[in-house]
């Protein structure tokens, strides 16, 4: 089936079914070093050079934890508005797995370091964070040529499992607190966010029950989701496929899937009676981990403006609407060259027209070419030229959309292509009169249209001036200087 058909059957059983979602949301955080060792973490690193006997799981050797995850954990923490244990604990959850050498996980489980958060969504609901706990990334199996093989260079690298409450209630929903998730974890810099490189996976929880119904039904989970649109994917698959048992009077098995994107299905990775038991305990080669309120006060005074903050200041300092300026803070590069682009024009141009030019011309470009942050083809820079050329009236909107056309195609800066195409805009009243006293003798029936009422043809009018100047007069001007030709002819007459 295809994802449009999938759609077209999802609406219709949403009249029937609630969707009731939860994410699991695996965030691996940029420390320089590992969670337990001193190993880099930095991404494609020869296979197994990011390694140590710590994170190779050797015997006799003890972790020490990374001062810097438990700060960033912090300011985790802080941006939801969660409550922080004083004193959490690390426990062993125990499997066998080849990318895992300890035989045992390191993570939080009874006693997690942050609990009780929260994240609002566009529409004002709110969705419960239930808790944050700390834990260390297994390795990477790679399978090929006849052999499977090991890689561990991310073995130990330091994750923030983020658990949301079963609140959402589509997929969309679920798409939107995903993004939410990620602008935070960016603009605490504690996290690239980047999930082609699995930065952030997520895990999905999936039950249904019928409208008007308070209990929840029987969920199911997604393992390992990597990407925006395949939670929504996924998610959606799951609702109808549920729906679909349901519906045939069948019950929904307990069980953990896999998504595979390319047929966009679900598969049965295990079911309940399989799940492993981890057997718990906690890890006695680490102590407690002891967060007193200095240490979080001092991490809250490092903590720069987060998206909600700046969406509430845009709107309020800068009078953009609500939605512009929450789609400005959507991501925090953007919100950036917002402002640094503002910063250069202001006061010549307004808030209101650089936040216009950025969500239209400018995102477009960015989104269809796939330019990345930090801007480098349009700079802060050029974009605040352009759009200065344009309210000191040097350029007309027209001329500046060609200009900008011509700035995203080859990375010149505006100034330079303005000057190079003499692109102008002209002022001159007696240049402009000169054309339109011959568009009004060239067309002289049109011109008697007008006089008898025909106020289209006005606008065929201006378009002839416009044409013979190539785009350059104000049309203002034009505008006023037909109008005087038209007055005068036909006083003439
Ligand atoms: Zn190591």
């Amino acid at each position: 089936m295809s994802d449009h058909e999938n759609q077209e059957q999802f609406e219709g059983l949403l009249s029937r079914y609630e969707p009731v979602i939860g994410l699991e949301v695996h965030c691996q955080l940029k420390t320089e070093s590992k969670l337990f060792c001193s190993c880099k973490t930095q991404f494609g690193a020869l296979a197994n050079q990011n390694t140590c006997p710590v994170c190779l799981g050797l015997p006799g050797v003890l972790p020490f934890l990374n001062h810097q995850v438990v700060d960033y954990a912090i300011r985790m923490a802080i941006a939801i508005g969660a409550t922080v244990r004083e004193k959490s604990v690390f426990a062993r959850k125990q499997y066998f797995y080849p990318d895992l050498p300890k035989g045992y996980q390191i993570t939080q489980y009874d006693l997690p370091y942050c609990e009780n958060g929260h994240l609002a969504l566009n529409s004002g609901r709110v969705i419960p964070i239930e808790r944050i706990h700390m834990e260390e990334d297994a390795g990477k199996s790679i399978h090929g040529d006849n052999a499977s093989y090991v890689d561990l260079n991310r073995a130990g690298i330091p994750l923030l499992e983020i658990v949301s409450a079963p609140a959402l209630r589509s997929p969309l929903e679920a798409h939107e607190y995903l993004r939410k998730l990620r602008a935070i974890v960016r603009y605490l810099d504690i996290s690239d966010g980047n999930m082609e490189e699995g930065s952030i996976r997520c895990d999905a929880n999936v039950s249904i029950r019928r409208r008007g119904v308070k209990e929840l039904g029987v969920r199911t989970e997604i393992k390992n989701l990597n990407s925006f649109k395949n939670v929504e994917r996924a998610i959606t698959y799951e609702i109808i496929r549920q729906a679909d048992l349901l519906d045939s009077g069948t019950a929904v098995k307990q069980v953990t899937l896999l998504f595979d994107a390319a047929s966009g299905r679900t598969q049965v990775m295990r079911s309940k009676e399989d799940s492993p038991d981890y057997r718990y305990f906690p890890d006695p080669d680490l102590g407690l981990v002891q967060i007193d309120q200095a240490r979080l006060e001092a991490v809250r005074a490092t903590l720069t403006e987060l998206p909600v903050q700046k969406a509430k200041r845009f709107h309020e300092v800068f009078g953009l609407t609500d939605a512009d300026a929450l789609q400005l803070t959507d991501e925090k590069e953007l919100a950036l060259f917002f402002e640094d682009v503002l910063s250069r024009v202001s006061p010549i141009v307004p808030a209101k027209i650089v936040a216009n030019w950025i969500l239209t011309e400018y995102l477009r470009e960015h989104n269809n070419r796939q330019w990345t942050w930090p801007a480098t083809i349009v700079t802060p820079e050029s974009f605040a030229q352009l759009l200065r050329a344009l309210c000191e009236g040097t350029l007309s909107g027209k001329m500046a959309k060609m200009v900008f056309d011509e700035m995203a195609s080859t990375g010149a800066n505006a100034s330079e292509i303005i000057k190079l195409r003499g692109l102008l805009q002209i002022n001159d009243a007696d240049e402009i009169r000169a054309v339109v006293a011959q568009v009004v003798r060239e067309h002289a029936d049109q011109v008697a249209l007008y006089l008898t009422g025909k106020q289209k043809v006005f606008g065929f009018l201006v378009g002839q001036v416009l044409r013979l100047s190539q785009g350059r007069f104000n049309p203002g001007m034009v505008n006023d200087c037909l109008k005087e030709a038209i007055h005068e002819s036909s006083a003439k007459n």
